[in-house]
């Protein structure tokens, strides 16, 4: 994210919100908040974590099933830390992005080696763990442990870029100048703190959306910095992707949902592919065996790991 140029900013001093949330934020999350999200009612740093890293880049419709299902089937951290990767891996299907499932076990296991009874909710410890970021830390550290940290995600960082430095994107904001705001807004108290990101965080989801931001109804509106300075135009562009259907993701995709059936050798894979990716389905699965996704069993076959 680059900082946009040539935005007239509205002035925000550190004073100007030294007081934390904006009036108004907070009734308006009591009213329409997300609560019934499942994963809202725990405080379980497992449970969080696990809604957490199916969140990081799939629709929330698509999470709620299979956030449900996978807490049937792994309850608790040392569930999964038994789990094979193949299993792991077959329960993920339909959420994408497949490596989550496997660094969510991964970080599973790496917590029962060293002893942990449960997932911590330090930040500086999660963080270690195999695909935990600086968000996802956060909001375990928040949502879960109730401790007084700033979160940033995608949803919030449009709100502050917006409410308060008058940037249209999220994109127009660096990612350290927003960090910092979040930390300069959060309530002293953890849990009012953690009420404080989850309010931010349903606001970005629900009125303060990328595309037509909904500032009629928004509880912040008469103190925007972006709508009081005439909704300047972002400076970053939007960049527009390939058909998904001709990138790898789409054929590691279909590769792995083959291998969820069961084991397949070389030449069915190349057969269950579409041009052009069947062309490159060697090149596909040494990726594949790099990220740990899939191995060579015997007589040439391809499996999940753990199902060789
Ligand atoms: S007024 Fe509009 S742009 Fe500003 S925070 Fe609310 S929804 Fe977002």
């Amino acid at each position: 994210m680059t900082r946009g140029k040539g935005v007239r900013r509205p002035p925000q001093t550190r004073a100007a919100h030294a007081s934390g949330t904006v009036p108004g934020l907070m009734d308006w999350y009591r009213d329409s908040g997300r609560h019934s999200l499942p994963w809202r009612f725990s405080r379980d740093p497992y449970v969080v974590l696990v809604s957490e890293v199916m969140l990081q880049q799939t629709q929330v419709s698509r999470v709620i099933p299979a956030y449900g299902a996978w807490l049937v089937r792994w309850p608790h951290v040392f569930c999964l830390a038994a789990a094979s990767q193949g299993d792991v891996i077959r329960q993920w299907s339909g959420l994408g992005y497949n490596r989550r499932a496997l660094n969510l076990q991964r970080a599973a296991s790496a917590l029962v080696a060293a002893g942990a009874e449960s997932v911590p909710v330090d930040p500086a410890i999660l963080i270690t763990l195999p695909g935990i970021g600086r968000y996802t830390a956060a909001a375990v550290a928040s949502f879960a442990g109730e401790m007084p940290v700033p979160v940033v995600d995608t949803n919030i960082g449009r709100v502050l870029a917006r409410r308060y430095l008058g940037l249209g994107s999220v994109r127009d904001a660096s990612p350290s100048r927003l960090w910092q705001l979040a930390a300069e807004l959060l309530p002293a108290a953890g849990p009012a703190a953690r009420e404080h990101n989850l309010a931010l965080m349903d606001l970005g989801a629900t009125l303060c959306r990328s595309a037509a931001p909904s500032c009629g109804s928004c509880p912040v509106a008469s103190s925007c910095s972006w709508l009081l300075a005439g909704r300047p135009v972002p400076t970053a562009g939007t960049s527009v992707g390939p058909r998904f259907e001709t990138t790898d993701r789409f054929a590691r995709g279909r590769i792995i949902d083959a291998l969820r059936r069961g084991p397949h050798s070389f030449d069915s894979l190349v057969a269950l592919l579409p041009s052009p990716h069947s062309a490159q389905t060697g090149r596909l699965l040494s990726g594949l065996e790099q990220d740990g996704l899939v191995v060579r069993a015997v007589r040439g076959f391809w499996t999940l790991p753990g199902d060789d």
